[in-house]
């Protein structure tokens, strides 16, 4: 779970951090993020903790002081870069969802997103796009295909859900593709 550092401007975010984190407990899904005691990662991760759910934090070194590592997590892993970070949340994730976050979770996501693209993994990717949040970006990725630099078949590897229960629905339904690296065929379209 990919998330701001911050709590954004609208209570919605958290609103719908909680509502995610009560129908994944609720389904007996844990969550693995970035392992923060503050923002939407912290709301996540204590409404997670309320639930009686599962939360596994990843959290650089440098960080623990600046997002203020949360103490009360299943499972805190303490790592050395941000590189580290990222590849050990992949490993532990079996999906990738970003709710709404500043570049930090937009990096995060678009980086597993196109490992997805690349079939260097076969997990779902997907935006929570609370209160028309991610409208802008999944409006841009519809350009992109239009103007040819995205395939179809790429777009549709990134769910776009407004409802944390509809989204954990297609998550669960989701079955990947065999695994082909999709940049091989391009120079054919
Ligand atoms: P933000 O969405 O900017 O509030 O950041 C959310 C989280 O992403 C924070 O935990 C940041 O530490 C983390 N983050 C920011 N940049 C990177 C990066 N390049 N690689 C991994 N995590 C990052």
């Amino acid at each position: 779970m990919f998330c701001g550092a911050s709590p954004g401007a609208r209570p919605e975010y958290a609103e719908a951090a909680c509502e995610l984190a009560r129908v994944l407990s609720h389904e007996g899904i844990g969550v693995v993020y970035g392992g923060g005691g503050v923002g939407l990662m912290g709301a996540l991760a204590d409404a997670m903790l309320e639930q009686g759910g599962e939360v596994t934090g990843v959290i650089p070194r440098a960080l623990v002081d600046r997002e203020i590592a949360h103490r009360g997590v299943t499972d805190m892993r303490v790592v050395a870069s941000m590189h580290e970070r990222k590849a050990l949340m992949a490993e532990l994730s079996g999906a990738f969802v970003a709710l709404p976050g500043g570049i930090g979770t937009l990096e995060e996501l678009f980086e597993v997103y196109t490992w997805a693209q690349l079939g260097l993994h076969a997990k779902p990717c997907a935006l929570l796009n609370v209160a028309g949040y991610y409208d802008g970006v999944a409006a841009f990725l519809d350009h992109a295909v239009r103007e040819r630099f995205l395939r179809d078949e790429t777009r549709a590897l990134l769910m776009v859900e407004t409802d944390p229960d509809a989204l954990v629905e297609r998550l669960r339904a989701f079955r990947p593709e065999p695994a082909v690296p999709k940049w091989i065929d391009r120079e054919e379209t």
